[in-house]
């Protein structure tokens, strides 16, 4: 969409604001609203704002960033109200100099992607599944919010407040240009999924933020809160965001694609499995970015916990869903320890870059962990298979971030440097907390 196209479609849509969207580095979304007659000159000369308050940003001395619109990332918000109908468009920082912002993390990804279509004639696909909770507040006081509808896995039921809530929330997502595929309910109490299709990385990364805002949007306008924490209750299933994905030519043919192959993937798509499972625990730095993350992987809540892969086993770290004949479009490789705390700018640039890494090193993948249950192996049976474990904690992936040049390369050092110093903060933060858990076991004891 050019300039004059999206000037126009405002007018149509009877937009009174416009929010330009931007993510910190954490991936929370950055908003400046402006009046709709501001639009005109917002495209012809940017958004000034003042850098320095976001965090993973400029430091106080060169704090002005400007907001350049990515007029095709336009989109009415239905649920805003007529009178002040909103709309949203991302934007892409630049500093006061003219060049890119190096710590924007969706500029980051929108310039790997264009590298590698440039360089290589690929184009990297995401189709992810973002889990979440919707809770009912127990008490205006409530600290802790109760999980509220009845049901479990696909469970049907009409007369369900949450059936209503995703209903519309599906409406939402197909009026603002997500093409959902699904929705359903999932494993625990109250938690659900909605897929959209996959599209490239750059599209699937704003979906990402796109759902998340609106789930959250309309759970509220039902007095619900939504949540994408990765783990919010203790004993049951936690919320992931697993990733299905491929390589594609600029042609659109599936690089990942190979029917000699037993699994139908190509030796491309060994090298790219290759490359992320040695990544696998620097990865795991990004994609499950929080504390809270590494209570979701562990054993027993279809979270992976292991690094492998496999074609049917759903504890396996990258799992090759089963091909269907003539769908040679839908070959590709889910990755399952991302979750939906993380900010997906930053975790699609480095899932990229671990795939890379295998590809450009022509990397095998170890055998695959087909009809094994790796919960039931011994700490010897997994050594003896070279089967190594995901990290423990946060300051566990942060040390092998901070080990992994191929991942810190793609970041860039203002990015990386910012997440690290933001993610630090976190675990030292989480270190000096004390938590119920501990009350509970010490105070008496002790
Ligand atoms: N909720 C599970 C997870 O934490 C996944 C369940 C599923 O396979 O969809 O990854
Ligand atoms: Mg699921």
């Amino acid at each position: 969409m050019e300039t004059q196209d999206l000037l126009n479609r405002v007018k149509e849509d009877d937009v009174k604001f416009i929010s330009l969207q931007f993510t910190d580095v954490t991936g929370a979304v950055k908003s400046v609203d402006i009046p709709s007659h501001r639009l005109q000159e917002a495209l012809e000369d940017g958004i000034w704002f003042d850098g320095s308050s976001v965090e993973g940003f400029s430091r106080i001395q060169e704090s002005d960033m400007r907001l350049v619109i990515d007029p095709k990332t336009y989109t009415v918000l239905p649920w805003s109200p007529l009178e002040m109908r909103r709309a949203r468009v991302f934007c892409d920082i630049y500093q006061p100099d003219g060049t890119e912002f190096p710590g924007d993390p969706r500029g980051t990804l929108k310039r790997t992607l264009a590298r590698l279509k440039e360089e290589r004639g690929w184009i990297f696909n995401v189709g992810p599944e973002p889990e979440f909770f919707l809770f009912k507040r127990n008490g205006p006081q409530a600290i802790h919010p109760v999980p509220h509808d009845v049901g479990g896995y696909f469970d049907f039921s009409a007369n369900d407040d949450a059936v209503r809530v995703r209903t519309e929330l599906m409406g939402a997502l197909a009026g603002m240009g997500l093409e959902v595929e699904m929705g359903h309910h999932e494993v625990a109490l109250g938690q659900h999924e909605i897929d959209f299709r996959f599209a490239d990385a750059l599209q699937t990364a704003d979906n990402v933020l796109t759902l998340k805002y609106t789930v959250k949007a309309i759970a509220a306008q039902h007095g619900l809160v939504a949540s994408f924490m990765p783990k919010p209750i203790f004993g049951i299933n936690g919320s992931g965001m697993h990733c299905h994905q491929s390589l594609f030519d600029t042609q659109g043919r599936n690089l990942f694609f190979d029917e000699q192959d037993r699994y139908c993937l190509s030796p491309l798509a060994y090298n790219f499995i290759a490359g992320q499972l040695l990544h696998a625990r620097a990865l795991s730095a990004v994609v499950a970015p929080t504390v809270n993350s590494y209570k979701r992987l562990v054993p027993g809540y279809e979270a992976p916990v292991y690094i492998g892969w496999a074609q049917i086993n759903r504890s396996a770290l990258i799992r090759i869903p089963q091909y269907t004949q003539g769908r040679n479009q839908s070959i590709r490789a889910e990755l399952r320890f991302p979750d939906p705390s993380a900010n997906p700018y930053l975790a699609f640039t480095v899932m990229l870059a671990a795939a890379l890494d295998g590809i450009d090193r022509t990397l095998q993948p170890p055998e695959a962990l087909n009809n094994v249950n790796i919960y039931h192996l011994t700490p010897e049976e997994r050594e003896e298979r070279g089967i190594q474990e995901l990290p423990g904690s946060l300051a566990e992936a942060l040390r092998e971030l901070e080990q992994d040049t191929v991942l810190q390369e793609a970041l860039g050092p203002v990015l990386c440097e910012a997440f690290l110093r933001e993610k630090w903060s976190e675990v030292e933060e989480y270190r000096m907390k004390v938590t119920d858990w501990e009350l509970e076991r010490y105070l008496e004891l002790s």
